[in-house]
């Protein structure tokens, strides 16, 4: 199999085949993304990822789990991601999910009978960075992507019965930002209606923008206290109206919680609080990483 440049995966596809549709992201200015710098984005002909799919059928005898890799392999046409699924349940025919990376403007693309296209095809879950409910942060962070655009896309996609995982990033607003990013945050997961939502917290990595903006003073990351704090906020702003199962257990976070909104809001919140009381329920910070 080829694999190009960094490739990445998340949290919950760890056990899956990863295939390249294309490479990197075609947005990649996020000031806070490592992921893909320095990689030219660029889709893949079919003839190379069905080769991949081909390959891997004949190293793996058993495989569930599909991830279509780089960063938004959702910006396809509707018909080039039809025919990926069709060769990728084909191939595997004991596959029960494959699953994709997407931007809302991806989602923006598409019309409502795409969508429902491709979930008839199979697609089986879209993972959306949105990073925060804050239309000022998103601005600063160079996300290219305002909150309605991103509520409409989550809602839009759910409504065609696929799955959206949406990420937010805790401490994206630095201290000047730390309540609006919150709060922002917490209302924006309350109006999506996203299936699963999960949170990251901020690591900055060097060679990015928001980092050479540390390293001038210009942004200020947030203590760990005020993490908890503002994660305390994202709760208490989330009034979610259908259930989303939220977690925080990504490898940067100090603080591993995990729930199904609204009904448990309460005990999430009760833990948010007692870690703010004791920090021997954190985990310990040399194992953070991205
Ligand atoms: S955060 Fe997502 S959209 Fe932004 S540059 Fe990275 S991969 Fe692309």
């Amino acid at each position: 199999m080829n694999y190009e440049g960094n490739v990445y995966r998340p949290p919950s596809e760890a056990y899956s085949l990863i295939i390249q549709a294309t490479i990197g992201c075609s947005h990649n200015t996020c000031t806070f993304c490592p992921m893909y710098s320095g990689e030219r984005f660029r889709m893949r002909p079919f003839e190379d990822v069905f080769r991949d799919l081909q390959e891997a059928r004949r190293e793996h005898p058993h495989v569930e789990r599909i991830f279509y890799a780089d960063g938004d392999a959702l910006c396809l046409s509707t018909d080039k991601l039809c025919a990926l699924l069709g060769a990728a349940y084909s191939i595997f025919p004991e596959c029960t999910r494959v699953s994709v990376y997407g931007r809302a403007d991806n989602i923006k693309a598409k019309t409502d009978d795409e969508l429902r296209q491709l979930k008839e095809a199979g697609l089986g879950m879209i993972y959306l960075g949105a990073e925060s409910g804050s239309a000022e942060v998103l601005k600063r962070v160079s996300k290219g992507e305002t909150p309605a655009e991103l509520i409409d896309a989550v809602q839009r996609a759910e409504a065609s019965g696929i799955p959206v995982s949406v990420t937010f990033i805790s401490g994206l607003g630095g201290k000047a930002l730390m309540e609006e990013h919150a709060v922002e945050t917490g209302k924006m997961i309350g109006a999506m209606g996203a299936s699963y939502v999960g949170l990251l917290t901020l690591l900055t990595a060097p060679g990015t923008p928001i980092f050479k903006d540390m390293m001038l003073g210009k942004f200020k990351q947030l203590s760990t206290p005020e993490v908890l704090k503002e994660l305390e906020l994202i709760l208490e702003n989330a009034d979610c109206k259908s259930p989303c199962v939220m977690r925080s257990n990504h490898a940067s976070n100090r603080l591993v919680i995990k729930g199904t909104l609204p009904q448990d809001r309460d005990r999430l919140l009760a833990q948010v609080r007692a870690a703010m009381q004791d920090e021997h329920l954190l985990r310990p910070k040399q194992y953070r990483g991205f």
